[in-house]
């Protein structure tokens, strides 16, 4: 089955261009890394590479290695950030697989024993709750 185009007026291509505004964590040339706003759980953070693909399965293989090395700082960063037990890494792929937002991304969401995951695009978090989360991760970050 061929797949629909990229829409270069997905949500995360407007963040990425600074039209809507996000809570920024980590940039770099080639990847943003921001909080999700509806997370599973606190400090639930969004790796996005700027080239734009749908998702995994239309990506230069390229992208990977660079989008992956911040997904481990970031993975590092939440569990510094939040004293986490653990960090669960997901992505999805069109929607059958529950993908909502059409650029390739990775949620990297820390965990903590015996407490499960929120749902998947689940409430909004509060803003201020937001700002303070990217808050502990960028300081974690620049420890790291
Ligand atoms: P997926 O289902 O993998 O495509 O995930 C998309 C994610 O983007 C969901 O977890 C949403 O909560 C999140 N999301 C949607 N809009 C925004 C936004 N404006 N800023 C940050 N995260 C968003």
């Amino acid at each position: 089955m061929t797949e629909a185009a990229y829409d270069t007026d997905n949500i995360f291509a407007k963040i990425l261009r600074g039209e809507i505004p996000s809570h920024r964590v980590y940039e770099d040339e080639a990847v943003i890394a921001f909080m999700d706003v509806m997370p599973q759980g606190p400090g639930h953070t969004l790796v996005v590479p700027k080239v734009p693909s749908r998702n995994l399965l239309d990506a230069d293989p390229s992208i990977f290695g660079p989008l992956f090395t911040v997904v481990q700082r970031i993975a590092q960063a939440v569990k510094k950030a939040f004293s986490a037990d653990g960090v669960t890494v997901m992505q999805f792929n069109e929607p059958a697989s529950g993908q909502t937002v059409y650029h390739l991304h990775v949620h990297v969401i820390p965990r903590f024993n015996g407490v499960p995951l929120k749902p998947h695009t689940g409430e909004m978090e509060k803003s201020e709750v937001l700002a303070e989360n990217a808050g502990k991760i960028r300081a974690a970050l620049t420890t790291n």
